[in-house]
């Protein structure tokens, strides 16, 4: 019986060999290896700064806290993403607001973050849903005339452009996750662009304790005195996990590529088929093809799933809606039919599997099987 994973991940030879370097070497936790990916994801994203930290989650809270973000305060975001995105403003001391999404798009909807912005909102953190950005120049201007910061939740995005610039061009910051699923992968981790350079120390000092130096800079030549001016977190990345991206980085252009391939026979051969519905893409928006998914009769969608599964291919859902999640519905008073358009597409929605190391023939059969099982379910 086939079985065709939801995803594969693209570690090699290249990966494995400057792991065990490292793994040689003095030094395992934040030094050369971290720098060096630093400089390497900023060149990619063309941004002055990127600081690697040890997850998304934790660079979207740091985002937060560097621009003093916290207790009483509200930032705007989508009920449509991983609970993560939500749970990052909580871990920073502050309260998520939701707007509901564009029907067309799945990514929050300008006109409902504008009517959500009250006297404590202090931030806007849009998610580029699957690999497409968000109207970024629309929640710039509302972001500007309500003076907000911008923290884009790029962790479906790390290749995505929208107008041509990647993300954190047009946002303050934006958070990239290298979680084991996404574009490029060290199992866990996760970066954040800066622009400011007046930031780029305090960021740093919150992803360890808010020690003033490094242990790097503590232990290179000869012990160094350090002092705690700030509270910080625990989110340093090692050399280790930075080891494996230095490479996976390396190979970004040639795998998004093949991505983009089989993101277009997916759309190409969905498209006729008259059970399934597609998002639309923006002509602004260079998609990233992180996440492919489709929409399905929300009656049928579940035994879709199942019957999908059954025969060997891989799913998920991205996503259930976050207000429906007990732990959210209980501290927020959150009930279904609040976010309507979030909740159609969470009922909706499947993703199928789509990475590089799909074959021509695994390609071939999902395609069938789906066009298939859409029919008779
Ligand atoms: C994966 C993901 C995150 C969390 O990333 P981590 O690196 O696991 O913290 C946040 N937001 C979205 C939209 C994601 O898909």
């Amino acid at each position: 019986m086939k079985k065709i994973e939801f995803y594969k991940h693209n570690i090699g030879e290249e990966e494995i060999e400057r792991v065990s370097r490292v793994l040689r070497s003095l030094f395992l936790t934040t030094g050369n290896e971290v720098e060096e990916f630093e400089v390497q994801l900023a060149r990619y994203l063309g941004i002055p700064y990127t600081l690697a930290i040890t997850s998304c989650t934790g660079a979207l809270q740091l985002a937060l806290l560097a621009e003093g973000i916290g207790p009483g305060d509200e930032v705007i975001t989508t009920p449509l993403t991983f609970i993560g995105t939500a749970n990052s403003i909580l871990m920073a001391g502050a309260i998520p607001v939701l707007a509901d999404v564009d029907r067309s798009t799945g990514n929050i909807d300008p006109k409902a973050v504008e009517r959500v912005i009250g006297e404590r909102t202090r931030g806007i953190m849009p998610v580029h849903l699957y690999g497409q950005m968000c109207d970024m120049d629309a929640i710039r201007v509302i972001a500007d005339r309500h003076h907000l910061v911008v923290v884009e939740d790029a962790a479906h995005s790390l290749e995505a452009e929208w107008n041509g610039k990647k993300a954190g061009h047009c946002g303050d910051y934006a958070c990239f996750s290298f979680y084991a699923t996404k574009n490029i992968t060290s199992g866990e981790g996760g970066a954040i662009s800066v622009k400011d350079e007046g930031k780029v120390e305090l960021i740093k000092k919150l992803r360890l304790h808010g020690l003033d130096k490094s242990a790097m800079d503590r232990y290179t030549r000869h012990f160094e005195r350090y002092d705690v001016d700030v509270f910080g977190w625990k989110y340093n990345m090692d050399n280790i996990h930075a080891a494996i991206l230095i490479e996976q980085l390396k190979k970004i252009e040639a795998l998004f590529a093949r991505r983009v391939e089989i993101y277009q026979r997916y759309i190409e051969a969905f498209s006729k088929v008259e059970e399934i519905e597609l998002h639309t893409v923006k002509p602004e928006c260079t998609h990233a093809c992180l996440v492919f998914t489709i929409l399905v009769d929300a009656s049928k969608r579940d035994a879709i799933l199942d019957e999908l599964q059954r025969r060997g291919i891989g799913v998920s859902v991205y996503f259930y809606p976050l207000h429906l999640m007990t732990f959210y519905r209980e501290r927020f008073g959150y009930k279904p039919g609040m976010f309507p358009v979030a909740e159609e597409i969470g009922e909706r929605t499947i993703s199928l599997p789509l990475y590089p190391k799909l074959t021509e023939e695994e390609i071939d059969y999902v395609i069938d099987t789906v066009s298939d099982v859409v029919k008779i379910v």
